[in-house]
C-alpha cells in the first residue's frame, strides 16, 4: 500500500518532493523537539494524482483517518467533539515556498455542538463563536467557491454568534447547501480545496513567474490548531533569525497581541516589533530566541518562522530558510563562515555574479515608490538621474556645463559614443539586451533601459512623448532605474553603492563591503578559469585591472580610426597609389603606437590581446545618401571621389563582407602598419623598464591559409623591429574562432595559432545565420513569447549549437597544439550561465567588460565548486 500520509514525527527536511517546504520543515522542527503542534502531511503524490484523475487515490481515506486517530488519542481530545474539541488546520504546501497563493484552512471541526465545547474548555464565548465565524468565512471562500464579498457584506454586528448564523445564510444562499456539521466532511473537502488551489489562477501566474514547475503539486498539512487570539497573553508572528535586508544580526520580526495568524498577513492590526515581546511574555520570548538559534544552527543558515503562543505557550507553526537581499545573502554567508557553521565554498556557492552585479552600481532609495512613466528593458543596471539630451552633440555640450544627462534616442549607432560616454544614462524606444545601446552601455557602466516601445522619440522636434501623452522637451530631468527598466519623471532619490566604491577603491568599510572582499578572494582562490577584460583605452584598462582582471582579451583596435583620425582613413582608402596609401599608413602609425603603450602601460605584466581591425572599412566613410546630398549641391572634387569610394565599397551584406582578416590580405600595408605599431610600442615599453605582454590577434579567420599569410606578414615585422631595436619582440599569434568552419576545421588552424579567441557573437550569428542588429526588433519579441528561446542566445550561449561548435574547437585546437591558449571575448564572457559552460569546457579565460569582471570571477569560482 502506497503511504500517503506521514505524520511529523516520520518526516525530515530532505523529503521536500514529497512533503512540500512546509511540511519537511514541520517534520524538522518536531525531529529537532521544537514544539510544533502535532500533525500529519499528506504527500503531493496524492495531490498529483487527484488533479491527473479528478479522484484522491483510493487508499488515502483510509490512512488519513488512521492518522486522525492517531493524534486523538495524542491529545485525549476528539474532532469536533462536544468537549474541549480537537480542531484542525489543513494548511498547503509545495516544494518550493510560494507565499500566500495557494489556501489554508484554520478551526476545521467546529460545529454546532463542537462550539460550545470550545467556549467551556477555553472559557471564552467571543473567541469560540469568532473561530467559528472564521472557520465559515475561510471555509466558504476556499472550499465551496464564495465571493469573500459576500460574507464582508454580512459583517455588519460585532456579536459573532450572530455572525455565524448570517455566515450560514450566506453559504446556504450561494450553495444551496448546509454548511457540514459532521467534522469528517470538513476535513476531507478542505484537503481537496487545497490540492485544487495548487491550479489556482493567482497560483499558476507566481509559478510562470518564478519558474516552478506546474507538475509538483502541492502537500496538505493537517495539524492541531492553537490559538492566539485567546487574549493579552496570546499572541502570534513571524521573526528572522536575522536581517533579512542586510543581514546583521539581532531580532527581526512582527508580533501581533490577541490575534490569529491570518490577521498580520491582512494587516487588520498593527502589529508591534517583535523586540517588545521581551516586555510583554519574558519567558516566551527567551524560548522564541533559543529556538532560532537552534534552527539557524541547523539549518546553516537565515531561517524565517511563523509562531504562535497560546496563553504563554510557545508554538512553532513554521520555518524555512528565508529569502533575502542581495547585500545580505553576502553578509550572512561570511558571518556563517566566521561563525563556523559553514565553510567558504559553501558561503560562495550562496551568493551569485548577477547578486553582486546588482550592489556595484547607485540605485534608487527602496522607499521611493513613485509610478514609472514608463517601463523598458533592464539593459544595463543602475540608477541615474538627468536632463534629457536628443543627441550625441546635444548631450556632449550639456555634460561640459557640469550637467548631467540622459542620452534619449530611438536607438544608438556608432556615432552616439561621445554622447553616451558624456551621458550618466542611457534610454532608447527600440531594442532589447544585446542592441547596440546596451552592449555598449554594459561595457561602459552606464545605465540603460532600451527598447521603451511606449516611448515616442521625436528627435526633429525634440521631444518625448510619454504613453500617458505627455510631452516632454530637451533638458527634462528623468530618472532612469537600469535595474528595474523603469523610467520617472523628475529626480528621485540615489544612494551611493558601497560595492562600487570599494572596487574602486579597495576600501572595506564595514561588515558589507568585507564580506564582498572576502568571497571574492575566495572565488578568485578555487576559480580555474582567468578573467580578463574587453578594454580599448588606458581608463578602462586601469578600471579592469582595479576590478581584477587578469588581462585585456579583447582591445578592439576600431575605434583608434575613428574622431579626427578619420580623415587618415579616408586619404589610405582614397590613395590612388603606393606612395598615397604610405603616406596614410605613415600618419597612422604613430598614433596607433601611442594607443597601444598607453594600454600596454595601464596593464603592465599582464597579456593585452589586441585584435587587428575588423570593421569593414566604409564603416569609417560618410554616410551614402548624405555625401550624394552633398554632391549635387555643393559639389567638390575630394566629396567626388568620396562618394566614388563609398559606391566601390558598398556591400548589401556588410557583416559577411569585406572585413577581419579579409581586409588584412586585400589592403596592401595594413597589417604591417598595426603589427609594427604594436611592436613598437612593445619596444618603447622595455626601453621604460616595463613588462608589456601583447598578442596579437586575427579576426574572422575561416580558413588556417588566411591566418598563415597574415601570420607570416606580421612575423616579418615582428623581426624587422627586433632587429632594428636591439629588443627581442615576441609577442603570441593568434586567431578568434567566430565562424563555423573555423571551429570545424580549428584542428588545422592550431597549426598557425599560438592561441583561440572565441568571438561568440559572430560565432553565434553565423551558426544561427541570425544578425544580431536586425532580429531584436524584428522577431526575437515573438520567438521568446512562443518559446522558441528560453532566453536570447546572444545573452547566454547556446550550448547545444553554438556551445558545440566551441567544444569541438577545444578539442581539435588542443589535439594539434596541446599549448593553445583558448579563452572567450563575446559577451558571452560575462554572462553567469555561459561562464560555466566555459570552464566545464576547459578553457583557459573569459572576457568580457570591465564593469562585469567583479561578477565573472566570482561566477569562475563558482563554476569551480
Ligand atoms: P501560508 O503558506 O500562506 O503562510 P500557512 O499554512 O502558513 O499559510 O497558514 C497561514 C497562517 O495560519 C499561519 O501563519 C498561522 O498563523 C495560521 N495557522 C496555520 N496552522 C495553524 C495552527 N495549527 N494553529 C494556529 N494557527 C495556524
Ligand atoms: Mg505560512
Ligand atoms: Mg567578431
Amino acid at each position: 500500500m502506497a503511504g500517503y500520509v506521514y505524520e511529523f514525527s516520520q518526516g525530515g527536511r530532505d523529503m521536500a518532493d514529497l512533503l512540500g517546504g512546509k511540511g519537511a520543515n514541520l517534520a524538522e522542527m518536531t525531529r529537532l523537539g521544537l514544539p510544533v503542534p502535532p500533525g500529519f502531511t499528506v504527500t503531493t503524490d496524492a495531490c498529483r494524482e487527484y488533479l491527473a484523475t479528478g479522484e484522491e487515490p483510493g487508499e488515502l481515506a483510509g490512512q488519513v483517518a488512521h492518522a486522525l486517530v492517531e493524534l486523538e488519542r495524542r491529545t485525549g481530545r476528539e474532532l469536533g467533539g462536544r468537549d474541549n474539541p480537537l480542531l484542525l488546520s489543513v494548511r498547503s504546501g509545495s516544494k518550493f515556498s510560494m507565499p500566500g497563493m495557494m489556501e489554508t484552512i484554520l478551526d476545521i471541526g467546529l460545529g454546532d455542538a463542537s462550539v460550545l465545547g470550545l467556549a467551556k474548555a477555553t472559557g471564552s464565548e467571543r473567541f469560540a463563536w469568532d473561530s467559528y465565524r472564521r472557520l465559515l468565512q475561510m471555509y466558504g471562500r476556499t472550499v465551496l467557491g464564495i465571493a469573500p464579498g459576500l460574507f464582508d457584506r454580512r459583517g455588519s454586528t460585532d456579536d459573532p454568534a450572530r455572525l455565524v448564523e448570517d455566515y450560514k445564510q450566506v453559504i446556504r444562499d450561494a450553495t444551496g447547501e448546509e454548511f457540514p456539521q459532521d467534522p469528517g466532511a470538513q476535513l476531507y473537502r478542505s484537503i481537496r480545496a487545497v490540492f485544487r488551489s495548487w491550479n489556482s489562477e493567482r497560483a499558476r501566474l507566481y509559478r510562470r513567474r518564478e519558474h516552478i514547475p506546474d507538475d509538483l503539486g502541492t502537500a496538505v498539512n493537517i495539524q492541531v490548531m492553537v490559538f492566539g487570539n485567546l487574549g493579552p497573553d496570546s499572541g502570534t508572528g513571524v521573526a528572522f533569525t536575522r536581517d533579512p535586508a542586510t543581514g546583521a544580526r539581532g531580532v527581526y520580526g512582527d508580533y501581533l497581541q490577541d490575534a490569529q495568524g491570518e490577521d498580520v498577513v491582512a494587516g487588520i492590526r498593527n502589529a508591534v516589533p517583535l523586540a517588545e515581546l521581551e516586555r510583554l511574555d519574558p519567558p516566551s520570548y527567551r524560548q522564541l530566541i533559543d529556538h532560532m538559534g537552534t534552527l539557524e544552527h541547523h539549518y546553516r543558515d537565515l531561517c524565517d518562522i511563523e509562531f504562535t503562543i497560546e496563553r504563554g505557550t510557545l508554538w512553532m507553526l513554521q520555518t524555512r530558510v528565508g529569502k533575502r537581499t542581495a547585500e545580505a545573502a553576502f553578509r550572512i554567508a561570511e558571518a556563517l563562515v566566521d561563525e563556523e557553521l559553514i565553510g567558504e565554498d559553501e558561503a560562495l556557492a550562496r551568493v551569485s555574479g548577477a547578486q553582486l552585479a546588482r550592489l556595484m552600481f547607485p540605485r534608487f532609495e527602496a522607499h521611493v515608490d513613485t509610478k514609472p512613466l514608463v517601463h523598458g528593458v533592464p539593459a544595463s543596471p543602475g540608477a541615474a538621474v538627468g536632463a534629457i539630451a536628443f543627441d550625441s552633440a546635444e548631450a556632449v555640450r550639456r555634460a561640459a556645463t557640469g550637467e548631467k544627462v540622459i542620452l534619449v534616442r530611438r536607438e544608438t549607432t556608432p556615432d552616439d559614443l561621445p554622447g553616451m560616454v558624456a551621458a550618466e544614462a542611457v534610454l532608447t524606444s527600440r531594442g532589447g539586451k544585446t542592441s547596440h545601446a546596451a552592449v555598449v552601455a554594459r561595457g561602459m557602466g552606464k545605465v540603460c533601459v532600451c527598447g521603451a516601445e511606449e516611448l515616442t522619440v521625436d528627435v526633429e522636434a525634440r521631444t518625448l512623448t510619454a504613453p500617458d501623452r505627455t510631452v516632454l522637451a530637451e533638458g527634462t530631468v528623468l530618472s532612469v532605474d537600469g535595474t528595474a527598466g523603469t523610467v520617472h519623471l523628475g529626480a528621485l532619490p540615489l544612494t551611493d553603492s558601497p560595492v562600487g566604491r570599494f572596487l574602486d577603491t579597495g576600501e572595506r568599510d564595514g561588515a558589507f563591503t568585507d564580506a564582498v572582499a572576502r568571497t571574492l578572494e575566495h572565488a578568485d582562490s578555487v576559480g580555474r578559469l582567468g578573467v580578463r577584460a574587453n578594454a580599448d583605452t588606458p581608463e578602462d584598462a586601469t578600471r579592469a585591472r582595479r576590478y581584477g582582471a587578469e588581462g585585456i582579451g579583447l582591445c578592439r583596435t576600431e575605434h583608434m580610426f575613428l574622431g579626427e583620425r578619420r580623415g587618415l582613413i579616408e586619404a589610405m582608402i582614397l590613395a590612388e597609389d603606393e606612395t598615397g596609401r604610405r603616406t596614410a599608413l605613415d600618419a597612422l602609425l604613430p598614433l596607433q603606437r601611442a594607443d597601444f603603450a598607453g594600454i600596454l602601460a595601464a596593464m603592465d605584466g599582464l597579456p593585452v590581446t589586441i585584435r587587428l581591425i575588423d570593421p569593414p572599412l566604409h564603416e569609417f566613410l560618410p554616410d551614402r545618401t548624405e555625401l550624394a546630398v552633398r554632391v549635387a549641391t555643393h559639389p567638390t572634387a575630394h566629396d567626388r571621389r568620396l562618394l566614388a569610394a563609398v559606391e566601390r565599397m558598398h556591400e548589401s551584406n556588410p557583416m559577411l563582407g569585406l572585413r577581419g582578416v579579409r581586409l588584412g590580405l586585400v589592403v596592401p600595408g595594413l597589417v604591417e602598419m598595426q603589427v609594427r605599431a604594436i611592436a613598437e610600442a612593445v619596444v618603447e615599453r622595455l626601453r621604460d623598464g616595463g613588462d608589456p605582454r601583447a598578442e596579437i590577434m586575427v579576426p574572422l579567420v575561416g580558413t588556417v591559409e588566411e591566418l598563415r599569410l597574415v601570420r607570416a606578414a606580421a612575423e616579418r615585422v615582428l623581426a624587422e623591429v627586433s632587429k632594428a631595436s636591439g629588443f627581442t619582440v615576441d609577442c603570441p599569434i593568434g586567431t578568434m574562432i567566430e565562424l563555423p568552419r573555423a571551429a570545424l576545421t580549428a584542428g588545422r588552424i592550431a597549426e598557425a595559432a599560438d592561441f583561440f579567441s572565441f568571438g561568440t557573437n559572430d560565432l553565434t550569428q553565423t551558426a544561427w545565420g541570425l544578425s544580431r542588429d536586425d532580429v531584436e526588433a524584428s522577431f526575437f519579441p515573438a520567438y521568446l513569447a512562443q518559446g522558441v528561446f528560453a532566453t536570447s542566445p546572444f545573452e547566454t550561449l547556446d550550448r547545444d549549437g553554438v556551445g558545440r561548435l566551441v567544444r569541438i574547437a577545444v578539442e581539435e585546437g588542443r589535439a594539434t597544439n596541446p599549448t593553445l591558449k583558448i579563452g572567450v571575448c563575446g559577451e558571452h564572457g560575462g554572462d553567469p550561465d555561459s561562464i560555466h559552460f566555459f570552464h566545464d569546457t576547459g578553457l583557459d579565460y573569459v572576457s568580457c567588460s570591465p564593469f562585469r569582471v567583479p561578477a565573472a570571477r566570482l561566477e569562475a569560482g563558482r563554476a569551480a565548486l
